[in-house]
Order: structure tokens, then C-alpha cells, then sequence
């Protein structure tokens, strides 16, 4: 027999779409051997050469297109959908996600389980300026009540239950990540690689490395998720049978201070570091690096990098967004009661992301 189980991952090129890659590969993972299938839109990218993942090109908002690409994979058992528009549409979001399912569905007899990936903005509301809410009180809770605004998060998560009801004895479980602490390149929202990039641009400018975010974010307690351990908590959930048709947190298990990744930050990169001062202007990195396209341009030039646009590497909103926040942690107690009592040191987790970004070529 090739393979026990098969894996289609919607999503590949994204920050835990390239972990679930890796982690389903390993020979050790629960469920092994795995067959992989990866889909995303762009041309299959470097770092996903690996000649066991079956790579698929194919832009599931086209429901034709999906149509033709998912429908011949008859063998696939367990569906990991880790992808979303990059807007908060959720018409959009949610016609994507449930393309894709019922192509699957009817066409992948031995489909056993469906894992969705959500996010802590199931409890903090959207970004979107028009749905302004009082977010609940952290540390966030999976049985928290929905907040009265529109937000994709539900819409996917309804979507979820709807459609597995299809099909007897399909399970299903929604992730519902922190901030994730990942490596790709490709991602809509990768906090390691935005502020890396800052950091490597604070350099090739010779300038100091300048925390542009506020007072308390600076000194609040914070807590992130490795796109690894999220990966492994997506499988756990799709194995365990007491883990099923339900919603879990994932973080870390552990919180940090911003202004002590600052300080790692700096040394990693080898920049004098400008803490934050008591009534200091409050400035944006998305202001700072307006315009830095060619910057970022010279120095994948000048460090023979992985070719980047510096938009698709770095996200500026998303740091504006995080160093604007205040104290947000999920609880991680419903997923230790049931088993997954796995875990990461925060800090381990970003000094390894910029070691494996560097590794692959994608920063100095
Ligand atoms: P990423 O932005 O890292 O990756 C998105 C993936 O989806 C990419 O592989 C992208 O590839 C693919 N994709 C996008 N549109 C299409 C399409 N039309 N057809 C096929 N593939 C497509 O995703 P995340 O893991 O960050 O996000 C997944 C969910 O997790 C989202 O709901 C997000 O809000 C949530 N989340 C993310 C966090 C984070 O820190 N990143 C934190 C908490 C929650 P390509 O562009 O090549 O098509």
C-alpha cells in the first residue's frame, strides 16, 4: 500500500500551508505515510520542490476551474483549508471555501475529515473600520459568544458544518490561531518576515532599528502561535477521535513582550535597537517603508536572494495592526484536556523562522 492517508492542502504556498507540507512528509507523522496534494494559484515555488508533494495550480474562486483540477483526486481522506482572499470579503471567502468542498465531497469516497483555519478575529471583531465592536476580554475562550458584526470567520465556520453534513461520518474541526510565527514568503499576513525585512532595510539604510508601535504593546504580554505546532495541532484534530466537529485555540503556550523580540530583533539583524520612549510620536511601518519597493529590490540584488516584491514578502498593515494591539491570549485549555498538550517557546519560534527564511534564501 502507497499510502495511508492523503492530504489535500488548500493553500500550500501560505504560512502554514508550507508547514503542513513539511510536517505531513516526515515519517513520523500520525496518520504516515501521507500523500500530499498542494494548491495554490502561483507556479509551485522553491521551496516546495520536493518531489512527493503533488503541486496543483488552480484558483479555487473559479469554480470551473476547480471543477476540473480537485475532481479527479478520488483518494483524498482529509482536507486542510488554510487559505483565505487576503480581504475580508465574505462572499468571496466563503464561495472559495465551498467550492472546493463540494467538488471533494461527492468525488472523494474515503474523505474522513475537515480541518478549517479561522483566527483569533472569531473574538476581536474584524479589521474592517465599518464594523467597530467591543471586542470580548481575553484570554479568548472557544465557547466565547460570536460578536453581532459580519465577519468570514463565521460564514467559513457555518460553511464547514453545513457542508461535511453531506456526508455520513465526515468530521470536521475550525482552528482558531493567534498571530502565527511562520517562514513563506507568500503569506498575506507574516509577521516574522515583515518585521525581518524591516529590520534588513533598517540596515541597508544604516539607520537604527525604531519600534513604531505604542506604549502598551511595547510592554503588554502577547502570544503567538509556530505554524509548525498549529500544523501539528491541524492533524491531531483530524486523527483524534475526541477532537471532532469543533473549534479549538492554538497559540504557543507561552506569551512574550514585544519589546523583548525587539531586542532579538536587533541582534539578529546586527542594528542598534531604539526602545520605545514614554510620549514618543506615534509613528506606522507601513508610513516608514512608503516607497521602498527598490530598496527592497537592491538588496535581493545585492544578497542574491530569492526574488521577492516587497509587498508579497512583507506585510507593514499587519505590523501597524500588532504594535497597535493590546494584551490578546487564547487559552489553550480545551485542547489540553482532550490531548494535544504539544508546545513552543515563542522566541524559538521566531529565531527559528528567520533561521529557516535565511536558509531558504528569502533574507539576509
Ligand atoms: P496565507 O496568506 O499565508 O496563504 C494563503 C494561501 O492561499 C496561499 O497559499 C495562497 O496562494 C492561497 N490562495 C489565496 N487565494 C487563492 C485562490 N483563489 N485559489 C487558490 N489558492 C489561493 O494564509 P494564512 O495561513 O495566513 O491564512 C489562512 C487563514 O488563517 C485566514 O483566514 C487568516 O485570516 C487566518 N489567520 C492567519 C494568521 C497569520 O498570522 N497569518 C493569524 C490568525 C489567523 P496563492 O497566492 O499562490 O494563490
Amino acid at each position: 500500500k502507497e499510502h495511508n492517508s492523503a492530504a489535500l492542502i488548500i493553500g500550500i504556498t501560505g504560512i502554514v500551508g508550507s508547514s503542513l507540507a513539511e510536517m505531513l512528509l516526515l515519517h513520523d507523522t500520525p496518520g504516515n505515510p501521507w500523500k500530499v496534494y498542494g494548491v495554490a494559484r502561483r507556479p509551485r515555488p522553491t521551496w516546495l520542490s520536493d518531489k512527493r508533494l503533488n503541486y496543483i495550480q488552480c484558483d479555487i474562486s473559479n469554480s470551473r476551474e476547480t471543477i476540473s483540477k480537485l475532481s479527479p483526486l478520488i483518494d483524498i481522506t482529509h482536507i486542510f483549508y488554510v487559505c483565505w482572499v487576503g480581504s475580508e470579503d465574505c462572499d468571496l471567502n466563503g464561495s472559495m471555501f465551498r467550492n472546493v468542498l463540494r467538488v471533494v465531497i461527492p468525488n472523494a469516497p474515503n474523505l474522513q475529515h475537515v480541518c478549517l483555519q479561522t483566527g483569533i478575529k472569531y473574538y476581536l471583531g474584524v479589521f474592517d473600520e465599518r464594523y467597530k465592536q467591543e471586542p470580548h476580554e481575553s484570554p479568548f475562550t472557544e465557547d466565547l459568544p460570536r460578536l453581532p458584526i459580519p465577519n468570514f470567520y463565521y460564514d467559513l465556520e457555518d460553511i464547514l458544518e453545513e457542508e461535511t453534513k453531506a456526508k455520513l461520518g465526515l468530521t470536521w474541526s475550525a482552528h482558531r490561531p493567534a498571530l502565527v510565527f511562520g517562514f513563506s514568503p507568500c503569506s498575506m499576513m507574516n509577521m516574522v518576515s515583515t518585521i525581518s525585512v524591516y529590520a534588513t532595510i533598517c540596515k541597508h539604510e544604516n539607520k537604527p532599528l525604531v519600534y513604531p508601535g505604542s506604549d502598551f504593546s511595547w510592554d503588554c504580554y502577547y502570544d503567538v502561535v509556530d505554524a509548525d505546532l498549529l500544523a501539528e495541532q491541524q492533524i491531531w484534530a483530524s486523527m483524534e477521535p475526541k477532537a471532532k466537529n469543533q473549534a479549538f485555540n492554538c497559540s504557543n503556550g507561552d506569551v512574550f513582550k514585544w519589546k523583548h523580540i525587539w531586542k532579538i530583533l536587533a541582534e539578529q539583524f546586527g542594528l542598534e535597537m531604539v526602545e520605545y520612549r514614554k510620549g514618543q510620536k506615534e509613528t506606522s511601518m507601513a508610513e516608514l517603508m512608503k516607497g521602498k519597493e527598490p530598496v527592497w529590490d537592491e538588496i535581493v540584488k545585492k544578497h542574491k536572494l530569492v526574488p521577492t516584491k516587497l509587498n508579497d514578502i512583507a506585510a507593514f498593515w499587519l505590523a501597524d495592526v500588532v504594535f497597535y494591539s493590546d494584551n490578546r491570549v487564547s487559552c489553550m485549555n480545551k485542547s489540553k484536556e482532550l490531548g494535544f498538550l504539544r508546545f513552543k517557546d515563542s522566541t524559538k519560534s521566531f529565531l527559528d523562522s528567520i533561521e529557516k527564511m535565511r536558509a531558504y534564501g528569502f533574507i539576509p
